[in-house]
């Protein structure tokens, strides 16, 4: 093959076309090798003696939602990712009904896709809060979708801010290796509720996971890299294609260039028009931005087309923030990014008023309101 389309080991992708050529990896375990598309949304290539017990131990057809979670879901004390360990006993009813809970709660399509899941994953312990993975087997077909949630986001009284905490990362306020996930008083903080959720905070985030699920199952999102070939020059550069009308194209360039070595993205309109968001970092920080300038961050969000800050990472985050906040009902969500002395820097559903989101809100409607979106592989 004289071409390749693949990943930055931020970014990546052909959804739905697997080349078998050389894509970028991030990481490789006895015969588990994971693609990663962005902080919580992966693709897990299973060797042939990982997928043939993962295959055979599937549930059969026709299973109602709740029998299928419970025979799915187990409990993980290892990192991000498909656990071959995670254990069917460990995964408490009490865990399993707090999810199927939630799933219950959501929008029809995330409903459906979380009820035919493959593969629930409790976390004792998970950077992200919660990521999505398609599995694929050998021949680069997918065998199952799976999804992971820490079990701290599962906890009804969890008093841990999760979101706070990642949002403060871009600032320096919280730290990534800080197993506390301990949030400053003097940095900002997020406010998200759901009216009539038992548990706001896990509602959104499974509807931002399984809304990855969707863009995977539906190519929402068609961003299409390619990469030289033959070359270990790190300066060498990957250029990405975002497809004509896919989600991707409508705040995104519809060209740019990443490094081979999937450091940094060339994204100059962008940064020219958000000089502040596209230095927010979340999981993958360097420099942070100076806490003296979170105000500026959050002035410039809110006269973006981006939901939240987490939309500016790449094209599919953008896409589940969006479809979280589009198909939540805004009579009943509030998302606001208060400052140390509680003043409102961001409020979602002021920003939704301004006209940069009308392209966006619309193309995330039609979409959804499309007859034929698939919900399983
Ligand atoms: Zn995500």
């Amino acid at each position: 093959m004289s071409q390749s389309f693949i990943g930055f080991g931020i970014l990546s992708v052909l959804f739905g076309i697997a080349t078998g050529c050389t894509r970028p990896q991030s990481g490789t375990t006895a015969g588990i090798t994971t693609t990663t598309l962005s902080h919580d949304f992966f693709i897990t290539h299973l060797a042939p003696a990982q997928a043939q017990p993962f295959t055979d131990n599937l549930p059969k057809e026709n299973l109602d939602c709740l029998e299928n979670i419970k025979q799915v879901t187990c409990y993980s004390a290892a990192n991000v990712g498909f656990d071959p360990k995670c254990s069917k006993e460990l995964a408490t009813p009490e865990m399993i009904n707090q999810f199927y809970a939630i799933v219950q709660s959501l929008p029809p399509l995330h409903k459906n896709i979380l009820c035919h899941i493959n593969r629930v994953q409790i976390q004792s312990m998970v950077a992200p809060i919660g990521y999505v993975s398609a599995i694929t087997n050998d021949s680069q077909q997918t065998i199952g979708l799976m999804v992971g949630i820490s079990q701290l986001a599962l906890a009804q009284e969890s008093k841990v801010d999760l979101f706070s905490w990642k949002e403060q990362l871009n600032f320096g306020f919280s730290k990534l290796d800080d197993p506390k996930h301990s949030v400053s008083k003097d940095g900002p903080t997020i406010f998200i509720s759901i009216q009539k959720s038992s548990n706001s905070f896990l509602q959104y985030v499974l509807t931002h996971e399984a809304s990855h699920l969707v863009d995977y199952l539906n190519s929402a999102n068609q961003l299409d890299c390619l990469w030289p070939e033959n070359t270990s020059d790190p300066k060498a550069l990957a250029k990405c294609t975002n497809g004509e009308n896919s989600f991707g194209a409508v705040s995104w360039p519809r060209e740019y260039n990443i490094a081979f070595d999937g450091t940094g993205r060339q994204l100059p309109q962008l940064a020219a028009a958000y000089p502040w968001l596209m230095q927010m970092c979340f999981y993958s920080c360097g420099p942070t931005i100076s806490p003296t300038n979170v105000t500026e961050v959050y002035k410039e969000l809110s006269r973006s087309s981006f939901y939240t800050a987490y939309s500016t990472v790449n094209e599919y985050e953008d896409f589940a923030e969006a479809s979280t906040m589009v198909l939540t009902d805004k009579n009943l969500l509030k998302y606001q990014v208060l400052s140390a002395d509680k003043n409102i820097l961001f409020d979602v559903s002021e920003a939704l008023t301004n006209s940069e989101h009308r392209q966006k809100q619309e193309w995330i409607t039609n979409f959804y309101a499309k007859p034929d979106l698939k919900f399983k592989f």
